[in-house]
C-alpha cells in the first residue's frame, strides 16, 4: 500500500479497496451468534428468530364463515328457482351450532363462526330477505362462496416463521395466532465503544483551546440503539500509550464488538495504529470511498474489531457500510442489505473518479410520484450537520464522475439506517 494521505490523488486508486471488495471480507469474518434465549412474545419485538416456528395446527383451525349471512347447503339452491329455507338456528363466533341441518335449511351464522358440517356456502345478509323463520335468496351465488378452509393461512407443520427473521408486529401477532407464548431469540450483540483523542471533552466540559467536543460517541449511540444491541459506552481515552493498551484490551473483553473512533488514518503518528499493530490481527485499510477512507478492522481477543476514522461524517458512513451489516450477521439477521431507492437528482454534484462517494441528500416524492432528490451543500467529512439535514445518501459509483441535474441517482434513505 501507498502512503498517499488525502492529496486528491483519488484516481490512482488501485492500493484502495472497494466498498463491496471490504464489506464481503468483513462479513466472511463474521458469525452469527450462536447463543439464544427464550423470550415472552411481548419482548420478542425486534428480535432475530433463532429456530423456525411451526404451525402446530391448521390456521384457522376451523371451517368458517368469512361473512355475516346464512350457511345453507348448495344442493337446495340448485332444486329452487328462487331459493326458500328455513332458519333453524345459529352459529355465532366462539358458539357453534350444534345441531343437524337438514334439506330445505339454513343456519344464521356470524364472521368467524364454524361453518356447520351439512352445509358448504355462505349467503351474505344483504343478499336475503328475511322473513320470520325463512330466508328468500335472490342475488347470484356460487358453491363454497364466502366458507374459509381450516389451514388456509398456515397448514399444520409448515413453517410460519424463519429462523434469521426479525419479528416485526404481524410476527408477534401470527406467534399468538399459533397459541406460542415465548420463542428463542438470538441474544443481543454487546457492543462496547470509545474515542480516542487529546482534543476531546464530554459534553459539560470546558473546552480549551484547540478542545472539540466528542460528537462520535453520541452518534454511535444513536446508531447502536436503531439496531437494538447492548451498549457499553468507555467514554474518551486519551492519546497514551498505557491507557489506549488497556482500553482495547479491556473493550475487547467486555464485548462481541469493539468500535472506536480516530487515530487510523495512514500516517498518523498516534498511538492507536501503535497499539493496535501489537495487538490483533488487524487491517489498515484505505477505502475507496468518500467519507471515510481509513478503516481499520480486525479481532482483538474474541471481539470483532472497527476502528473507524475521527471525522463525524465519516464515522457515520463507515458504521452504516461496515459496522452495521456485520452487527447485523452478527445478531442473526439472514437480510443484511441496505434499502436502496432511485432519484432524479436536482443538483449539480461534484465527484472524482475513483471513490464511491455517500453524499449526504434530501429526497422527497412529488405530485407525480417521483422521487427527487437535492444536496444538502458542503460535503466535508467534519461537517456533522450535513447528516443532521440529510435524509438520505446519495450513492455514486466508484468509477463515476460528476452528475448532472436530471440525472438519476441511487440513494440509500436513512429510515431505519441512522
Ligand atoms: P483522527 O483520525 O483521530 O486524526 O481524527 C480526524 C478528525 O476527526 C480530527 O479533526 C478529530 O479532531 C476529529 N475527531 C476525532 N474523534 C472525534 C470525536 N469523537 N468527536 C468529534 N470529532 C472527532
Ligand atoms: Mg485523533
Amino acid at each position: 500500500m501507498t502512503t498517499h494521505t488525502d492529496c486528491g490523488c483519488d484516481s490512482l486508486a488501485q492500493n484502495y479497496l472497494s466498498v463491496e471488495a471490504a464489506l464481503e471480507h468483513i462479513l466472511s469474518t463474521v458469525n452469527a451468534l450462536q447463543q439464544s434465549e427464550s423470550v415472552a412474545i411481548r419482548q420478542s419485538l425486534g428480535r432475530v428468530l433463532a429456530e423456525d416456528i411451526t404451525a402446530p395446527f391448521n390456521v384457522p383451525p376451523h371451517r368458517n364463515s368469512a361473512m355475516d349471512g346464512y350457511a345453507v347447503k348448495f344442493s337446495d339452491l340448485q332444486e329452487q328457482q328462487k331459493p326458500r329455507l328455513k332458519v333453524v338456528g345459529e352459529s355465532f363466533a366462539g358458539h357453534p351450532y350444534q345441531g343437524e341441518v337438514k334439506a330445505g335449511e339454513c343456519v344464521r351464522i356470524m364472521t368467524g363462526a364454524v361453518v356447520p358440517d351439512d352445509t358448504d356456502t355462505v349467503i351474505m345478509q344483504e343478499h336475503v330477505e328475511r322473513t320470520s323463520d325463512e330466508i328468500h335468496i335472490s342475488h347470484q351465488y356460487k358453491q363454497g362462496q364466502n366458507v374459509r378452509h381450516p389451514g388456509e393461512d398456515l397448514q399444520q407443520g409448515s413453517v410460519a416463521l424463519a429462523a434469521g427473521k426479525k419479528l416485526n408486529s404481524a410476527d408477534l401477532g401470527l406467534l399468538a395466532s399459533l397459541g406460542v407464548g415465548e420463542v428463542n431469540v438470538i441474544r443481543k450483540p454487546k457492543v462496547v465503544f470509545f474515542s480516542t483523542g487529546d482534543e476531546l471533552k464530554n459534553v459539560g466540559q470546558t473546552l480549551q483551546a484547540g478542545d472539540i467536543y466528542d460528537s462520535n460517541r453520541y452518534t454511535l449511540f444513536g446508531l447502536l440503539k436503531t439496531l437494538d444491541v447492548d451498549i457499553l459506552d468507555m467514554g474518551v481515552i486519551p492519546d497514551d500509550q498505557q491507557a489506549i493498551e488497556t482500553a482495547f484490551n479491556e473493550g475487547s473483553q467486555l464485548g462481541d464488538m469493539l468500535i472506536t473512533s480516530g487515530g487510523v488514518s495512514v500516517g498518523d503518528a498516534d498511538y492507536v495504529t501503535e497499539t493496535l499493530e501489537k495487538m490483533g490481527q488487524i487491517g489498515f485499510w484505505k477505502i475507496a470511498m468518500k467519507p471515510g477512507k481509513p478503516l481499520a478492522f480486525g479481532k482483538i481477543n474474541n471481539a470483532l474489531f472497527f476502528g473507524l476514522p475521527g471525522n463525524p461524517v465519516s464515522v457515520m458512513a463507515t458504521f452504516v457500510l461496515f459496522a452495521r451489516p456485520a452487527l447485523q450477521k452478527l445478531k442473526g439477521l439472514s437480510d443484511i442489505h441496505i434499502p436502496q431507492r432511485t432519484a432524479i437528482c436536482d443538483s449539480h454534484l461534484k465527484k472524482h473518479i475513483g471513490r464511491k462517494d455517500h453524499q449526504r441528500g434530501i429526497y422527497f416524492q412529488n405530485e407525480q410520484g417521483e422521487l427527487h432528490v437535492s444536496t444538502t451543500g458542503l460535503q466535508g467529512s467534519h461537517v456533522l450537520s450535513s447528516m443532521s439535514k440529510a435524509n438520505c445518501f446519495i450513492v455514486l459509483p466508484q468509477d463515476s464522475g460528476d452528475v448532472e441535474a436530471g440525472e438519476e441517482v441511487v440513494i440509500y434513505p436513512f429510515d431505519g439506517l441512522i
